[in-house]
């Protein structure tokens, strides 16, 4: 593909193509190893002088397919695929972070994402200093010294569903000349492309809404190119790698400076890579990518809207419902849907909430969201169980709040449902 096509095209034809005779559709690569005839070739591909593949930790073609669609729909330069979305966050923060560091992150996180950060990079020394949503921007700027290494946050936060204030960030992230990495997790890239709003890496776990089928754990970074990373604060992208036998990635690799070190030196050392079976269903997730979105998103909103107005409903939090805060800045970020996860609250709290979700006969009471079949999660007594209270409310996580993961089955049928087990709380 040369042309840029739309999303709907790329989602379907953006990594693979085919020659005469070759798989029309993405082949799955089941191989460890790759054979060569010319020890000087090979030699060559170990010092990065060759573009091939050497062994599956570090690159596969089937992963390539897929790295390849998933950065050209994001609108990046390059992206890596990792086992899980915990590993491509845990990777894209060491690729520059070392103990010593901090970065800056936003409060309202994935449970996995707060611990993640809070207790494990703790204990490696590197520090997270959580920022509430109306911190301004000069307390940020403040909490910025020459040790600081990124600013962190998610399009959506999950489950607090607050969306981002991307122009803040990046202004901060401008003015200070640090890099601004971002979830795009619960938009997926079909709904939001965050480099378009100031982001300089994006990461997804996509268990989620790219593979879609909830068949296929995976993640991946992509890197949007857009970063000057030889501004005095990344000397691990610009000074020699002692690892690599001295190579300078930026002098190297200019704006694949940070997604080439992610590969060869991450990869190769942590191992926590994709394997290829999942690249493959998680490239076949990525061509209905745009169709389930635009489904998923109105089933949401269509659910969202009756919840609103049942008598049994306390609260209901939809990036798209116009009662929202956030909503000026849903329709400027997401302006194709909001997704399909939206939270609300029954009257009577937690108890009732039990009561609801044991009723209900068609949705499922399930830890997974972004897969085709609707599914219900009390976050307090489960993803977020291991905080504080404190830290829960930190998270946007109220005691009471139910998540739904909306998926794309008839809404008339899931509405009844979600009726007939209102019904049975109170
Ligand atoms: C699920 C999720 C993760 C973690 O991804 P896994 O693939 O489960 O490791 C990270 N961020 C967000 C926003 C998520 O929803």
């Amino acid at each position: 593909m040369v042309k840029n096509y739309n999303k709907e095209t790329i989602c379907i034809r953006g990594g693979y193509t085919p020659n005469d005779g070759d798989p029309i559709s993405a082949p799955l690569i089941q191989s460890t190893t790759y054979k060569y005839a010319d020890p000087d070739l090979l030699a060559d591909l170990f010092n990065l002088k060759a573009e091939g593949h050497i062994y599956t930790r570090i690159s596969n073609p089937t992963n390539e397919y897929f790295e390849k669609k998933l950065s050209k729909l994001e609108g990046g330069v390059g992206a890596v695929a990792t086992s899980s979305g915990q590993s491509a966050i845990l990777l894209a923060v060491l690729n520059i972070c070392k103990a010593g560091d901090n970065i800056i992150s936003s409060s309202s996180l994935y449970g996995g994402t707060f611990n993640l950060f809070n207790v494990t990079l703790r204990n490696l020394g590197i520090n997270t200093t959580f920022i509430s949503k109306d911190a301004s921007e000069e307390e940020i700027l403040s909490l910025i010294d020459d040790k600081t290494k990124l600013i962190y946050g998610e399009t959506i936060g999950n489950p607090g569903l607050d969306i981002l204030d991307f122009e803040k960030y990046s202004r901060i992230c401008k003015k200070s000349g640090i890099a601004f990495v971002v979830d795009n997790t619960l938009p997926s890239p079909y709904l939001c492309n965050p480099f378009q709003f100031g982001a300089n890496i994006v990461v997804h776990s996509t268990s989620k809404y790219i593979d879609g089928h909830a068949v296929a754990l995976g993640g991946a970074i992509v890197d949007g190119g857009n970063f000057n990373w030889n501004n005095g604060r990344y000397s691990e992208l610009v000074e020699p790698d002692p690892s690599y036998h001295g190579i300078r990635y930026y002098d190297t690799f200019k704006e694949l400076a940070y997604i080439t070190k992610l590969r060869v030196s991450m990869l190769r050392d942590l191992g926590n890579t994709m394997s290829p079976f999942n690249a493959f269903l998680s490239d076949l997730g990525l061509e209905t990518l745009h169709l389930r979105m635009a489904k998923h998103s109105e089933n949401a909103l269509a659910i969202a809207k009756f919840l609103q107005n049942h008598e049994k409903v306390n609260w209901v939090s939809y990036p798209y419902l116009e009662s929202q805060g956030d909503f000026e800045n849903a329709k400027k970020y997401l302006s194709k849907g909001a997704g399909g996860v939206l939270t609300f609250g029954i009257k009577g709290g937690i108890k009732e909430a039990k009561k609801f979700i044991k009723a209900l006969k068609l949705v499922d009471l399930a830890t997974h969201l972004g897969f085709t079949k609707t599914s219900v999660l009390h976050p307090g007594s489960t993803t977020h169980s291991q905080l504080t209270e404190k830290e829960q409310i930190e998270c946007g996580v109220r005691p009471d709040l139910i998540r739904v993961s909306v998926g794309i089955e008839n809404v008339e049928d899931l509405i009844s449902d979600f009726d007939q087990a209102l019904g049975k709380s109170n």
